[in-house]
């Protein structure tokens, strides 16, 4: 699969506060590529090096294998801040006007942008009777215009309600289906976890992992124990297994082992010979929101 953007030993200084420390990264054509982390970790520092917003202090990087100009930037769509749209005028109207000041695409585009993001109803509403989501959706559809082949988005789903973030998802799943690559970042992980296909882990301006999801994210299954005594439960299997945790709202015990190799029935017949009957044993894959804990916690 061809590299879309190849970013070496990226550093950012701001005076003397380091955001990016020497992060490389690869992002594959029509991934969606999620660049990860809590606030403050550098991921719109990044975004604003990789659009030319910023000037990295060292390091390059290449969009499409070499160094950007003017003409590889039309192939990129972004939204690194809330774009500026009248209050007053239409979807279409704003439309109009970043079309026209921006220069990607053409007027016949809009239709078809608006289309896209599903705001084609509501289109000749004005702006300022939209849900936030709606606004969203209209600052990605600006970011369509010209047909891109990739798309930087920063923190897309940033203030929106559960029905809004799933329309969000929903559509950077399509996008992809259409053979965009979308860059994303993002410090909700759970969100996230459902829509990419890679992943970029930042603390504190260091890249902790990056690589394909299952790569990076699943390396152990969680087994989920349960007992009416989940004290002793526990407690027998940390003669056995590491990262023994209890989960007390779900009335749980949990255990890491490393991938494919928990044997339930052998587990199951430990506990019953050291006393304890269990109600409840499974297998589930370690989430990107347990692994990310992990790793931006020690
Ligand atoms: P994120 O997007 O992951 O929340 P940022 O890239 O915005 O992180 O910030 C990374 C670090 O750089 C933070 O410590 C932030 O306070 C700092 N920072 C960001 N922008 C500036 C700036 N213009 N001047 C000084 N420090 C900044
Ligand atoms: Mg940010």
């Amino acid at each position: 699969m061809e590299t879309v953007l190849n970013i070496q030993n990226v550093t950012k200084y701001y005076g003397p506060l380091k955001a990016l420390d020497n992060v490389s990264f690869d992002v594959p054509e029509k991934s969606v590529f999620g660049i990860l982390g809590p606030n403050g970790s550098g991921k719109t520092t990044m975004l604003s090096i990789i659009l030319d917003v910023l000037k990295a202090t060292n390091g390059t990087y290449l969009w499409f294998g070499k160094p950007s100009t003017h003409e590889d930037r039309k192939q990129i769509g972004s939204l690194l801040e809330t774009p500026n749209f009248y209050h007053y005028l239409s979807a279409y109207n704003n439309l109009k006007i970043t079309q026209s000041i921006s220069g990607r695409g053409s007027e016949d585009e809009i239709a078809e942008v608006l289309k896209k993001v599903k705001l084609h109803e509501r289109q000749h509403s004005k702006f300022n009777s939209y849900s936030l989501g709606m606004k969203q959706r209209l600052a990605i559809a600006a970011a369509l215009l010209g047909s891109p082949k990739v798309l930087v988005l920063d923190e897309p789903t940033n203030g929106l309600d559960p029905v809004g973030i799933a329309e969000i998802r929903e559509l950077i799943l399509e996008l992809r289906n259409n053979g965009h690559t979308i860059i994303i970042a993002s410090h909700l992980l759970d969100e996230v976890e459902k829509v990419c296909t890679h992943v970029a882990i930042l603390k504190t301006g260091h890249l902790l992992t990056s690589g394909p999801v299952e790569e990076v994210l699943i390396d152990d299954d969680i087994v989920e124990l349960g007992a009416l005594n989940l004290n002793k439960l526990a407690e027998i299997l940390k003669l056995i297994a590491k990262n023994v945790s209890i989960d007390s709202k779900q009335q749980m015990v949990n255990i890491t082992i490393p991938k494919g190799s928990a044997k339930l029935e052998e587990l199951n017949q430990y506990c019953f010979d050291h006393g304890v009957v269990l109600n409840h044993l499974v297998i589930k894959k370690k989430r990107l929101e347990t692994k990310f804990f992990e790793l931006t916690n020690n």
